[in-house]
């Protein structure tokens, strides 16, 4: 018999991937839902990993106020009384909300309804501020509306894909595969990769680009320029649908006269600047598909205009295999821009023009509806620091670990009257300042919709019962409002009546002038809504789908796209004497965001498993960092540790470091406490990609590495990051200062009661300590005065349910069978546990050389192939006789 099975999507990025949930009689399965467009049946290490996060562990489970448990009537009652006590005092703007791109569109939508429409305050932004605001605001400047125009099928019927600032080979995994795909199916495909950093994404690059940090828009401008003295123009489509080319070219003309001049002022070779300008002028199906690389910059939306302008330039848009591409980074990032989770958004795509406000609000019957963009996620937690805000309502999003300038963030917050936090996580460090705490269901628990990169409208569906008082967020939402006095505009009984209502307003009073139509759905029915396929807006008409912008027309006042002047400009900060070297942020390929699901992942966890920095050996030599030991990075608002890896990924002058860890897994680990909150003047978006710093090593007189079944409360440590492991903790440690007892500490940090085991050699700094209860390991401890420890893998391997052997027992503190073979070392593929010198040994002796043999003999790579970029870079490295730098 079948198993009963869900079709839902994926809760990580923007690639909105389907996801398949059978309901086995122990427990879940989770696979790629193969009918759904964006994946066909593909999922990512994270994706396939889902079902590693189903666990209750550190769940928020019921309300809090201040501290103390309570009912959802009494927390419920506290937020919407202080509210509504603030706006009447103070006025609507003394009250902000701060959501996510993690909410599902029902959720989104009376969140933007409340506040816009009832309270009367735009004071509502969205972490997504942080993501793509800059490629909405491009698109508004160009377009006149902010759609994406392409889908993931233009990257099948390109000629050429330009990735721009985008790791896709980690960062949206199901789209890297799908372009290697197409590369399989056409050779004659090219890939360039515009990056600073060489990053996994290279393996598949004909041309790789490492331009100097933040010169996106000289390189682009010198294209445009290019594309016109190599009459490269298509001066139809320009003469019939565009407006504005003369100033854009100008100033194309006066800052990137010559590839010369370009190359010097990107720092690439001129041979590299003429390829590829030749490249694009040669391929007409071009996608420029671009991310936070681009977005996350003070220029950011001068970029992402310098970059429509090559396209609106050869009429590269509206057509098949063509256009510049937006990839989001969140799951629902397009369903907040369908809703106006953007404060200087309304709804549905309308904005704060007088007659759209007028046109919402009688939509609505909104007693005091917002008129004018309220503030943006720098501005909003400014206000809150200055006291403008009193009070903020956070929902499914960790500011404090997130935001730039992050301890600022969480002074502010600690100066509001009222911080109420919804989220599933008990603890984060956000849910540490607040006030309220209000247990919100999560994935697999709540129903609504989501919108991916392509427009693609997708169902969410829950599959569990959410646990202890949780509730969906659009719930906790509507109830609150109802106790400010709006109940009857949020009468809502579930998430359907909430999307046909979205659906309604998107089509209402749009005679085609708004490019947000879904009015169609306004009449779905409940089953219709149970039973909704996969559908990509505009909704199609007559067979198949619409292709945005194919009529040539857009949603200017004039119809015509419009060409943005954009002038090249430096980062808001440039390297200094004192901080030196410039630092790039970015996402690692098994890591979410604040690592608040994937970090319950052991499988996840083992990919990367502290917080690193990428140096380029030069520097590394130059700044005395040690390959393996701990860096200490400095900007002038805060420090962080990291842990060293060199490499020439990373050009001389510039650092690499994850955004992942939090306070909640690691001391000084938060990267955003280190980035000044420097926004792009169009987008609001913070420049997250571009900070100087200084680095040095760490004063560690210690390394360390304890490893536990239970959570343990380890103290005395300058450095201490957690990971989970297969039914253990795993803790990595370094301290400046000695324990008075080696032993009394470790004694203190694992627990008293059963066997204690104990080697130490004062004179070598080495010490190693076990705790054993009827002849199973409940924790260990080593310690060494270098970074060099044992293996943590074969230790681990010991936490199963068995009982010890006497040999396991008494290897405990050698750290590996005496007759061990070697060890796997880091894991490259998560999905069989493969680590870096199996495959390497493997490909050197068994002469593997590609992917496929790999696979065949190892399993690697094989399922969800999100390791295949970091399994060809071995294949190449191992026959070149040479160990590649792949991070660690
Ligand atoms: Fe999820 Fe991976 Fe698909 Fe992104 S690419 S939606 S993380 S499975």
């Amino acid at each position: 018999m079948t198993a009963p099975m869900t079709r839902t999507t994926c809760p990580y990025c923007g690639v909105g991937c389907g996801v398949s949930v059978s309901h086995m009689t122990d427990g879940f399965k989770i696979a790629g839902d193969a009918q759904h467009p964006a994946n066909s049946g593909r999922l990512c290490s994270k994706g396939a990993a889902l079902g590693e996060t189903l666990d209750m562990d550190g769940r928020l489970l019921h309300p809090q106020v201040r501290g103390r448990r309570t009912g959802w009537n009494e927390a419920l009652t506290e937020v919407a009384s202080t509210f509504s006590r603030l706006v009447n005092e103070r006025g609507p703007d003394a009250v902000a909300f701060y959501v996510s791109g993690q909410l599902l569109t029902e959720d989104y939508y009376v969140a933007n309804k409340l506040m816009k429409g009832f309270i009367g305050s735009a004071n509502i932004d969205t972490n997504s501020r942080l993501c793509m605001a800059s490629a909405v605001a491009g698109y508004k400047r160009a377009f006149g509306s902010d759609t994406v125009p392409n889908s993931y099928e233009d990257l099948e019927q390109a000629d050429l894909i330009v990735l721009v600032g985008s790791n896709t080979a980690w960062c949206h995994p199901v789209i890297y595969q799908r372009i290697g795909d197409a590369k399989a199916a056409n050779p004659a495909l090219e890939v360039v990769l515009i990056d600073p950093r060489r990053t996994a994404t290279c393996d598949m690059a004909d041309q790789f680009l490492p331009l100097r940090p933040g010169t996106d828009v000289l390189l682009f401008n010198g294209l445009l320029n290019y594309l016109r003295r190599e009459d490269a123009l298509d001066w139809e489509f320009l003469d019939l649908h565009t407006e504005g080319i003369g100033p854009a070219m100008r100033v194309a003309r006066e800052t990137a006269p010559s590839i010369p001049s370009v190359a010097t002022g990107c720092g690439l070779p001129e041979r590299a600047v003429a390829q590829f300008y030749r490249t694009f002028a040669r391929c007409r199906r071009t996608v420029t598909l671009f991310s936070q690389g681009v977005n996350q910059s003070s220029s950011g939306t001068d970029k992402v205009n310098s970059i429509i302008n090559v396209h609106l330039a050869t009429g590269r848009i509206g057509k098949p295999g063509a256009g510049p591409f937006s990839i989001t980074g969140q799951p629902n990032a397009m369903g907040g821009r369908e809703v106006g989770g953007l404060a200087n958004q309304l709804a549905a795509h309308m904005d704060f023009e007088p007659e759209q406000v007028n046109r919402v609000q009688r939509f609505w019957g909104s007693p005091s509806i917002a008129s004018q963009p309220g503030l943006k996620a720098v501005d909003l937690f400014d206000a809150i620091e200055q006291g403008t805000v009193r009070a903020v309502w956070i929902m499914a999003t960790n500011p404090v670990a997130s935001m730039p300038d992050a301890d600022r963030v969480r002074a502010a917050l600690r100066r509001a009257d009222l911080v109420v936090v919804s989220d599933c996580v008990r603890e984060t460090d956000t849910t540490a300042c607040a006030d309220i705490l209000l247990p919100a269901a999560t994935w697999g628990e709540k129903s609504g919709t989501v919108t991916n990169s392509e427009r693609c409208i997708s169902r969410q569906r829950a599959f569990l019962q959410a646990p202890g008082d949780s509730a969906p967020d659009w719930w906790i939402i509507t109830q609150v409002a109802r106790r400010m006095g709006f109940a009857d505009a949020f009468a809502y009984q579930s998430p359907v009546e909430i999307f046909r209502e979205h659906a309604r307003l998107s089509g209402f009073e749009n005679d085609g002038s708004r490019d947000f139509d879904i009015g169609a759905l306004a009449a779905i029915s409940d089953d219709g809504y149970e039973t909704l396929q996969p559908v990509r807006w505009p909704l199609p008409a007559g067979s198949g789908n619409k292709r945005m912008f194919a009529d040539g027309r857009f949603y200017t006042p004039t119809g015509r796209a419009r060409f943005v002047a954009t002038q090249p400009r430096s980062p808001d900060e440039l390297p200094t004497r004192r901080y030196p070297l410039v630092l790039n942020t970015g996402r690692v390929r098994d890591q979410w965001h604040t690592m608040t699901r994937t970090g319950k992942s052991a499988r996840l966890s083992r990919h990367r498993v502290e917080p690193f920095v990428q140096v380029h050996p030069a520097d590394a030599s130059a700044l005395g960092l040690t390959n393996g030991a701990l860096a200490k990075l400095e900007s002038p608002r805060a420090h962080m540790l990291a842990r060293v890896q060199q490499t020439e990924d990373v050009q001389p002058g510039q650092l690499f470091a994850p955004i992942h860890w939090t306070d909640q897994v690691a001391v000084h680990g938060r990267v955003g406490a280190l980035i000044k909150s420097a926004t792009d003047p169009h987008s609001g978006q913070p420049e997250l990609k571009h900070t100087p710093v200084t680095a040095r090593p760490c004063q560690i007189s210690w390394y360390a590495f304890a490893i536990a079944r239970n959570s343990l409360e380890i103290r005395g440590c300058s450095y201490r990051v957690r990971a989970r492991g297969d039914g253990y903790w795993r803790y990595e440690l370094a301290g400046e200062t000695h324990p008075e007892s080696w032993e009394g500490w470790a004694r203190a940090a694992l627990g008293e009661g059963g066997e204690w085991i104990a080697f130490s050699d004062a004179g070598a700094g080495r010490h190693r300590f076990a705790r054993l209860t009827n002849r199973r390991l409940q924790a260990c401890l080593f310690v060494a005065s270098d970074p060099n420890l044992p293996d943590r893998e074969w230790l681990g391997s010991l936490f199963g349910d068995e009982t010890l052997g006497s040999t396991d027992r008494n290897n405990i503190l050698v750290g590996r069978p005496v007759d061990a073979a070697p060890n796997g070392g880091p894991v490259v593929c998560a999905c069989f546990s493969v680590g870096r010198d199996t495959l390497i040994q493997a490909i050197r002796t068994r002469q593997l050389m590609s992917v496929d043999e790999v696979g065949r003999q190892l399993n690697a790579g094989s399922n969800c192939g999100s390791c295949i970029p970091e399994l060809n870079a071995l294949i190449s490295g191992a026959h070149a006789s040479q160990r590649p730098e792949i991070p660690s």
